[in-house]
């Protein structure tokens, strides 16, 4: 079988792995599965293309890849690096980690378009710039710089390095702005060779200028959905990429990226009730959101470790609704042990996952995951809904937004139709916060004045902890 064919083969199971692998996160179960029979595919295709790819040289004699020394240098650096990094990160820093590696994909975009860009500036002697082959590449350059630098501000954001900062009118800036980057593209692909040598280098500037003036605007809070659709721009890069080598492995993934990113950017939107324009142009958690005061002034009531114990220890059910809390407290080892505790009382213990608790998608679930948690055990939003009814007790832990009842009863919150879980129809609602400071979306939670709710102050871990004692002394 020729070299040709036997490349073709790797790169269908490396689509394949992709496409199976991709199939697999959807679910927690199967996710690491998953994960590992995409990045088995990736290494097929990449170790396929290092040793199988022939091109003709000028002589006309056919080559193999060179630079073998350079590219498994780059391969041992970046294994080494993600490795670690991968090994270290917090899970409170997922979204940091995410948006960098992200940038870097964006990056490896950007310096496609150039490095081609220039090979085609060298070869193409007296012929016009403006033909599909170099269209793809500029587009590839553009949209790679944009999710470079847009990451880049997203990851330092995130990481408190960073600031949000606007200005008046920024917002028809950038789209000027981004119109200009395509204008001077145009102009470049339509001028002579020898000016686009040095044209090529402002286009990737202003793109990457770009990347900047659009992100720092966004509240910081507001990060994940813009992680999420930089993501989708990467892979539309990388499809670009796909396009140029003709190569079927880079353009499945780019599109599978592309269309992942996309979609989990309009989920993301529609859990949070918000438009993708909100979430771009509005500053929602970042500071300015207009806080909505508690019901007549509210009162609330507080519930010893010892009364919450009780509590729940002679309860038939408890659900438990974990929040953005309990990932920074990294309290989900010890709520396993609670649930555990409850159960040999004869408890039912079960777990409320709101769609958008926590700081990106399916957070909840990876963190109860990494305790053992049972995955039949978590109950999705609707079912969740149905079930409050005849609970008992629910614990919340660390959650704000996605139980505050504004979402349903107040139009001017900024939650305003968002679904939330419905704990109020519960017997007893128990909420574990460190203070009365406010979630991600900057409002004030009636929930937390209401008659049935207790709440018990402090840090979640600790809290457990103590609450684990008593259930274990009842
Ligand atoms: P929130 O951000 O609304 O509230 C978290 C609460 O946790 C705070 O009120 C805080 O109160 C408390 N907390 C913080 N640290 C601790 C600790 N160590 N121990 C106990 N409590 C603690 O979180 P939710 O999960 O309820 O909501 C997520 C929000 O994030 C939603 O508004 C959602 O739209 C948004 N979002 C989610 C994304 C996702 O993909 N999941 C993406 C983008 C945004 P205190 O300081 O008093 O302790």
């Amino acid at each position: 079988m020729s070299n040709y064919a036997l490349l073709n083969i790797c790169y269908v199971i490396g689509s394949l792995g992709f496409i199976i692998g991709l199939k697999m996160l959807s679910k927690p179960e199967t996710a690491r599965k998953g994960n590992l029979v995409a990045a088995f595919g990736m290494g097929i295709a990449i170790f396929g293309t290092i040793f199988l790819y022939e091109f003709k040289s000028d002589d006309g004699t056919t080559k193999h890849l060179g630079n073998l020394i350079w590219i498994f240098a780059g391969m041992i650096v970046g294994t080494i690096l993600g490795t670690v990094s991968a090994k270290k990160v917090q899970m409170t820093a997922m979204p940091q980690m995410v948006s960098i590696f992200n940038g870097m994909g964006g990056l490896c975009a950007a310096l496609i378009g150039i490095i081609e860009f220039r090979h085609v500036l060298h070869t193409i002697g007296e012929g016009s710039l403006m033909n599909g082959n170099t269209i793809t590449i500029i587009l590839g350059m553009i949209i790679g710089s944009v999710s470079f630098a847009g990451s880049v501000i997203a990851f330092l954001k995130l990481n408190g390095n960073l600031n949000d900062y606007s200005f008046k009118g920024q917002t028809f800036f950038n789209l000027f702005f981004l119109v200009a980057v395509f204008a001077v593209a145009g102009f470049m692909l339509n001028g002579n060779v020898e000016s686009a040598h040095l044209m090529m280098y402002v286009v990737f500037g202003m793109a990457c200028i770009y990347g900047i003036s659009f992100v720092m605007p966004i509240g910081g809070a507001d990060m994940p959905v813009v992680i999420s659709l930089l993501n989708s721009f990467t892979g539309v890069a990388a499809a670009f990429g796909g396009f140029l080598y003709h190569n079927q492995v880079m353009l499945t993934g780019g599109i599978l990226v592309g269309a992942a990113g996309t979609l989990l950017t309009i989920l993301m939107c529609k859990a949070m009730n918000r438009s993708l324009l909100n979430v771009i142009i509005g500053s929602f958690g970042g500071g300015s959101a207009t806080a909505i005061t508690g019901e007549g002034g509210g009162t609330i009531k507080e519930i010893s470790v010892g009364d919450a114990a009780i509590n729940m220890s002679y309860s038939k059910k408890v659900i438990i609704v974990p929040g953005y809390g309990l990932a920074v407290a990294q309290a989900q080892h010890i709520c396993h042990e609670l649930e555990k505790q409850l159960e040999e009382k004869g408890v039912e213990v079960k777990y409320a996952i709101h769609p958008v608790a926590g700081r990106m998608p399916g957070h909840m679930n990876v963190l109860l995951a990494e305790a053992d948690v049972s995955y039949d055990k978590l109950l999705e939003m609707d079912a969740a809904n149905d079930e409050f009814a005849t609970t008992d007790v629910v614990l919340i832990l660390g959650a704000n937004d996605v139980v505050n009842p504004a979402a349903k009863t107040n139009p001017a919150s900024p939650i305003y139709g968002m679904p939330i879980l419905e704990v109020e129809k519960a017997k007893t609602v128990i909420v574990n916060k460190r203070s009365m400071n406010k979630g991600y979306a900057g409002i004030d939670n009636e929930l937390f004045y209401g008659n049935k709710t207790r709440m018990l102050f402090g840090d979640a871990k600790k809290m457990l902890g103590e609450l684990v004692n008593e259930v274990k002394a009842n």
